[in-house]
């Protein structure tokens, strides 16, 4: 039996997993796949103690660690102190019980948002993830990320290990965080705009001018499992979002992507008005999916038409037990 671990399996990513997994069981029963899913209810991995007793006697082939202190825009100017601390813990205590126990393999998470905020050159490839400073906004976050992102390449070239790294675009979907002041720009807003339908008064934080790339996290799941199970790739770091065979990088105005979640909820859009007192955060911060795109060149990715349509409808529909 093949056993791999998932941390972080009740979030957004997560979730998103399992659903793959259960809907291809039979496949992985028949190639003696075993998938075990846990969460901070199982073990606290900031703590090293909990972390080696979740790896002691189970001898996972692979890991696929999601598990993250994560949040939007505004949790991390908040808390880039906590952000820091918490993911340095985690992603410590992870990949050396990894190395620790025998685990060969490891998908590790990184994010766009972790890049330069002045980068060498647009749109960003993997290489550039060092070159340059993150954004001032988010950086205890990033530099946690970009710290796990080197232990990764010290212990593959040191211990032969095959840790490879996976960098999402913003991410969102069913599942995910939609507190109003913690979550990412998606959740937050479709929750916040859902509230205001009766009193028919929304306003987007900011001029809606930046551009993002957004990517819906059962694409991001699939992503993963292709990358875990494709044993020509030993190490290095991939970007995920859509680049489609042209080479073209879809990515949006925000004020767009809030029109969208409008038409979703059933929102006046001429009522949206803009708060100017928040802040824009980078006004671009546009990544590569080439190398992705290469490797993967039949990939689906779901537009984010589609993708908004089923987050909202899911978010409605499960409206009295969301993260909130
Ligand atoms: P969520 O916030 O939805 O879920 C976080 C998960 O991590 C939960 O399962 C949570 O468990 C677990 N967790 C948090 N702290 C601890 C801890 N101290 N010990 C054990 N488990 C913990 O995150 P996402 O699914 O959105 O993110 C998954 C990965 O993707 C992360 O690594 C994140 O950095 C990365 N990412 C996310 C993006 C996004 O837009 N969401 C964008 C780019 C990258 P519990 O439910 O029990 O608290």
């Amino acid at each position: 039996m093949m056993k791999i671990l998932v941390t972080g399996s009740t979030g957004l990513v997560g979730t998103a997993i399992k659903k793959y997994v259960n809907a291809n069981s039979q496949t992985y029963q028949m190639r003696q796949i075993e998938f075990k899913f846990v969460s901070s209810k199982d073990a606290d991995l900031r703590q090293k103690d909990q972390v080696d007793k979740l790896f002691e006697n189970e001898n996972y082939y692979a890991v696929i660690h999601l598990a993250a202190s994560v949040g939007g825009l505004y949790k991390n100017i908040r808390s880039n102190v906590e952000m820091y601390l918490d993911n340095v813990d985690i992603n410590t205590n992870v990949i050396n019980a990894c190395h620790n126990y025998g685990v060969k393999r490891g998908i590790f998470c990184l994010s766009s948002c972790i890049y330069p905020a002045s980068p060498p050159a647009f749109p960003m490839t993997e290489k550039m993830l060092h070159q340059g400073n993150p954004h001032d906004s988010n950086k205890g976050y990033a530099h946690a990320k970009r710290q796990l992102e080197v232990l990764c390449d010290i212990y593959n070239s040191q211990y032969h290990r095959e840790y490879i790294c996976v960098s999402p675009v913003n991410l969102y979907g069913p599942n995910d965080n939609f507190n109003i002041e913690d979550g990412h720009i998606i959740p937050s807003v479709m929750h916040r705009m859902y509230n205001s339908l009766e009193t028919q008064e929304f306003s987007l934080y900011g001029t809606g001018a930046a551009w993002r790339q957004f990517l819906y996290s059962e694409d991001f799941a699939r992503a993963i499992i292709n990358i875990l199970m494709d044993c020509s790739i030993k190490w290095g770091t991939y970007n995920i979002c859509n680049t489609d065979i042209y080479g073209d990088i879809p990515q949006y105005k925000i004020k767009d992507v809030i029109d969208l979640i409008a038409d979703n909820l059933g929102f006046p859009k001429d009522l949206i008005k803009k708060n100017v007192m928040f802040s824009d955060g980078i006004i671009k911060k546009t990544v590569s999916g080439e190398k992705f795109r290469k490797k993967f060149p039949r990939f689906v990715f779901t537009s984010l038409e589609e993708g908004l349509e089923k987050t909202c409808k899911w978010m409605i529909d499960n409206f009295d037990t969301i993260r909130k």
